[in-house]
């Protein structure tokens, strides 16, 4: 199982199974947020994040919000703004939890395409 919480601990989450991959991708807002991705569509995994911990940064098409700890200010997930999937960022989980997972990367800024 891999924990992960932002740096207050007011958002925490839990991958059940060791996903087979996290993304690092290029696009115009992960490649300043610096984060690495675990899919809700591949992974089993549970967010917590009380109403209002957070605040969400949407833009362009306004399909997904990304979220950041309203108090620590740590990126915690993006969600889809259907609410179909979210996305956690392994960056808030320990190097010791994420040893051996392999991080693939996205080409979210061109083709959309993996690169490896
Ligand atoms: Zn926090």
């Amino acid at each position: 199982m891999i924990k992960g919480s932002c740096h207050c601990g007011a958002v925490t989450f839990e991958i059940l199974e060791q996903p087979d991959f996290v993304i690092t991708c290029n696009c115009s807002i992960c490649r300043r947020l610096n984060t690495r991705w675990a899919y809700s569509q591949r992974t089993k995994m549970t967010l917590r994040a009380p109403e209002g911990a957070t605040h969400a940064y949407v833009w362009g098409d306004k399909d997904l919000e990304f979220h950041a700890c309203k108090t620590c200010n740590c990126t915690t997930h993006w969600m889809a703004t259907d609410g179909s999937r979210y996305a956690l960022n392994c960056q808030l989980a320990s190097e010791a939890d994420m040893e051996g997972v392999r991080v693939r990367r996205f080409d979210g800024a061109d083709t959309w395409e993996l690169l490896d």
